[in-house]
């Protein structure tokens, strides 16, 4: 074949394959257009995974009648006209190249006003070509509609993974875009359903409040728009919200960078965000943050791939460090270090419960004072901790010998005596959720709640029936807040209809205990294993947890010199 230029329209469907990759590019796309082009209201509508369609609608300036051809044309935009205006234009777009690539892989309609002309203009375009083109009114703005994503390249239809997990990536598309201007209105429509509106208040409060809902809104610290700390990062603004670290998750999806509010991703700055938190988070958690980044557009190259997520510093370690700086001074000015579970300053000093040994175990009876019964055998000594093992077992050392112990068994007892006296004294101490929390149960533990709602509220759970197997959650026992206190509840109830209920407190407590007490397999900081171990010490059953298994073995001294021949 003899060298030729490719026309057009082979060189756009080339180049889509790199702006382009799923429909969530495309959402992308439109979405920063619309932000460039002013926009205060977005809304984008998608159906099929948005294979089928994609529609953004703002009410941003439009685009003139007479440039609608040229708006598909590689390489035109209205953002920049030289390199050097890398360097002072703001705008998210200037490659030029959104809307011609995905022109050539979708049908598009396209209905714009802007203010200067007389009338609003209606498009059509096939293959990335207007086909048609013809007067239409609408109030300033624009809306772009894509259809059929993909259907003439079927290479890429085939890596289209399930609609479920489009969509996913759309909504997340629109959150991160949602978050990074909460001054604009967002609305996400999927299959006709809403799936997202911000207020648009120009709060980031209110865009993390419909992102991710009221629980994490309620935790998040504001990192102030301090200026960098030394002389090299003075020109780096760092502002947003994080997270306390009693909020956490499991990936680090729920942390959100925007540079000069453009969403980028940066492993480095997310290490960097993560280094802040050192200490104060459990391993394998992470934390939800949404920071912004301003730095001087010339110290910045956003111009590394046609995505632009990718952004270059002239000075990373110094924008590294100042948004590390940024957050941990956010942290540890408001957050305290939390602690596996601190121990109530009732609990201490209490004279000891006197409980006969026989009752040691599941079927314990929880005895007043008065009873009189055969004193708890010896608590345990003062151990030291010496490690971890296999993330479940504590290792520690006593005046005789060493002690094993298993961390959720022993965590168990010491919530299973803490919330036992909380009962039996001021009662179980609750804490209000921000917002009610309705929950549906299943058609068999309809009866068995409506009939053991009012028993709940004696340990913390202030439930009221709503009718259709819904109930309404007001309050959960404060050492349940910050757990999964919906899988307790739902263990609960279904404990509550055995049919003997002789022990059903014991049983109740037993359970509320188990889910709020660290994880076998959770690794623990050695601070958290002595605060568990102090608080074994203290237990009045340390050596049974509320199942009546053994919370620990010990190998004293003895045993040892006796296994190593030393006797
Ligand atoms: P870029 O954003 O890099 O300029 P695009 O291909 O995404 O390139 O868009 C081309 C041009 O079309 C933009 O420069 C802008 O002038 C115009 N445009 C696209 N979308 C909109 C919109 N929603 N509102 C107003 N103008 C738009
Ligand atoms: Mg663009």
């Amino acid at each position: 074949m003899a060298i030729k230029v490719l026309k057009n329209e082979v060189i756009n469907k080339i180049a889509a394959g790199e702006v382009v990759e799923r429909a969530s590019s495309v959402v992308k796309e439109l979405v920063e257009n619309s932000l460039d082009a002013g926009a205060t209201q977005i809304t984008v509508e998608i159906a099929g995974g948005g294979l089928a369609l994609i529609s953004v609608t703002d009410n941003g300036s439009g685009i003139p009648v007479d440039e609608i051809e040229l708006a598909f044309n590689r390489h035109a935009t209205s953002k920049i006209s030289a390199f050097e205006d890398l360097e002072v234009s703001h705008s998210l777009g200037f490659r030029g190249e959104a809307l011609p690539s995905i022109a050539s892989v979708s049908d598009v309609e396209i209905i714009s006003f802007n203010i200067n002309d007389s009338s609003g203009v209606y498009a059509e375009l096939e293959k990335g070509a207007v086909v048609k083109k013809q007067k239409q009114a609408r109030s300033q703005g624009t809306t772009i509609a894509v259809k059929n994503l993909f259907r003439n390249v079927p290479a890429r239809l085939k890596f289209i993974k399930s609609k479920t997990t489009e969509n996913s990536h759309i909504a997340n598309v629109v959150s991160q875009y949602a978050l990074a201007f909460p001054e604009v209105r967002f609305t996400l429509l999927i299959d006709g359903r809403e799936s997202l509106k911000t207020p648009g208040t120009g709060n980031l409060i209110d865009s993390i409040n419909s992102v991710y809902g009221t629980e994490i809104a309620s935790n998040m610290l504001p990192v102030t728009g301090n200026q960098g700390f030394n002389a090299s990062e003075k020109n780096i603004v760092i502002s947003g919200m994080v997270a306390s670290p009693r909020i956490s998750r499991a990936n680090r999806n729920y942390i959100s960078l925007f540079v000069n509010r453009r969403w980028v991703s940066n492993r480095n700055l997310v290490w960097a965000v993560e280094e802040a938190y050192h200490g104060l988070l459990m391993t394998g958690k992470h934390p939800v943050a949404v920071i912004n980044i301003e730095v001087p557009l010339a110290d910045v190259d956003a111009n590394v791939h046609p995505t632009k997520t990718e952004v270059r510093f002239k000075n990373e370690g110094d924008v590294y460090m100042a948004a590390q700086r940024a957050v941990r001074q956010a942290l540890v000015n408001t957050a305290p270090v939390p602690k596996v579970e601190e121990i109530a300053a009732s609990y201490r000093g209490q004279s000891q419960i006197i409980v006969p040994p026989e009752q040691r175990r599941m079927d314990m009876k929880i005895v007043s004072e008065e009873e009189v019964g055969t004193p708890v055998v010896a608590s345990l000594p003062v151990l030291r901790v010496l490690g971890q093992s296999m993330n479940s077992y504590i290792v520690a050392e006593g005046p005789d010998g060493i002690y094993i112990i298993d961390q959720h068994a022993a965590h168990e007892r010491v919530m299973f005596e803490k919330i036992s006296k909380q009962k039996q004294q001021q009662g179980v101490e609750i804490q209000g959720l921000l917002e009610p929390v309705s929950i549906e149960v299943l058609p068999v533990q309809d009866e068995v709640l409506n009939k053991n709602y009012q028993l709940l509220a004696e340990f913390g759970f202030t439930i009221e029936p709503f009718g259709n197997r819904t109930y309404i959650v007001r309050t959960v026992p404060s050492i349940m807040y910050k757990r999964d206190w919906q899988a307790a509840l739902n263990e609960l109830i279904d404990k509550l209809s055995m049919k003997d209920r002789a022990n059903i407190t014991e049983h109740i407590i037993a359970t509320m205990a188990c889910h709020s007490a660290v994880r076998f397999g959770q690794s623990l900081t050695l601070d958290e294993m002595r605060e568990l171990v102090r608080q074994m010490e203290q237990a009045d059953l340390p050596h049974a947890c509320p199942h009546g298994r053994t919370t620990m073995i010990h190998i004293p001294q003895k045993q040892l010199e006796k296994e190593f021949g030393r006797t």
